[in-house]
């Protein structure tokens, strides 16, 4: 079974795992997400989240970043370099004013973030809207699931159904974010995108990173890509596009 199959068949639970050291903190999330009819698993600490991935894959991880021994964003990265667990979509939890450690997680391929304090409804919704994308889209940019599409674009290729993407034959690893964009672009070369249109591209509604966060990833497209990281053109005061 390949990683994403073994992802949509545990997607179709719809499973959850929480990790938060804060047992007040995990019985208030699981509480609020099995009401709402999804299966929840808790841990407290990152070695446990590992572990607990490892054992059975869950349809998304919920993760704390601020967490004793392993910290949340080393979970992240270990979830997003393993090519079986790197579908599965992780959503931060964080506190106020760790907008670097925010950063620095969906540069490594979370797919959403929370910050502490969250009402339960917006809980609900962030994780909803992440299910929903993966579900209908797993590659992003509302192109179909499992399709053997590939955008071929000078030297680059890109594999929407397997995730991948290639400079002259030669493999390219990147983030789910930095693919999202990179799809959402080369898609439509010549077309000029501002920011915003990035992020609603990408993500679709319930979404709330920074345009910043759009440049950040635009910066490790462009060095990942090597010499076809010039196809992806600034657009002075507006945003960007793919050169044509
Ligand atoms: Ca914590």
């Amino acid at each position: 079974m390949s990683g994403s199959e073994l992802f949509r068949s545990s997607v179709g639970k719809q499973s959850i795992l929480v990790v938060e050291d804060e047992d007040d903190i995990r019985e208030l999330i699981s509480y609020n997400l099995l009401r709402e009819g999804f299966q929840v698993s808790g841990v407290a600490t990152g070695e446990e989240a590992l572990a607990a991935v490892g054992a059975k894959p869950p349809g998304l991880v919920l993760l704390d970043l601020m967490l004793p021994g392993i910290d949340g964003l080393t979970v992240c990265r270990k979830l997003k370099q393993n090519a079986v667990t790197s579908c599965i979509p992780v959503i931060i939890l964080s506190a106020r004013g760790e907008e670097t450690d925010i950063v620095a997680g969906l540069n490594l391929g979370a797919d959403d973030y929370i910050t502490k304090p969250f009402s339960p409804g917006v809980l609900i919704a962030r994780v909803q809207a992440v299910f929903r994308r993966v579900l209908v889209t797993p590659s992003g940019g509302g192109f179909p699931e499992g399709a053997d599409e590939q955008i071929q674009r000078h030297n680059l290729s890109i594999h929407l159904g397997r995730h991948e993407v290639a400079v002259d034959s030669l493999p390219i690893s990147l983030t789910t974010t930095e693919f999202r964009v990179l799809q959402f672009l080369a898609r439509r070369p010549g077309w000029v995108f501002t920011r915003q249109q990035i992020l609603d591209g990408i993500h679709g509604d319930n979404y709330a990173i920074t345009d910043r966060a759009v440049d950040v990833q635009i910066v490790g497209l462009r060095r990942k890509l090597g010499t076809a990281g010039a196809y992806i053109e600034t657009v002075r005061g507006v945003g960007y596009r793919f050169k044509e």
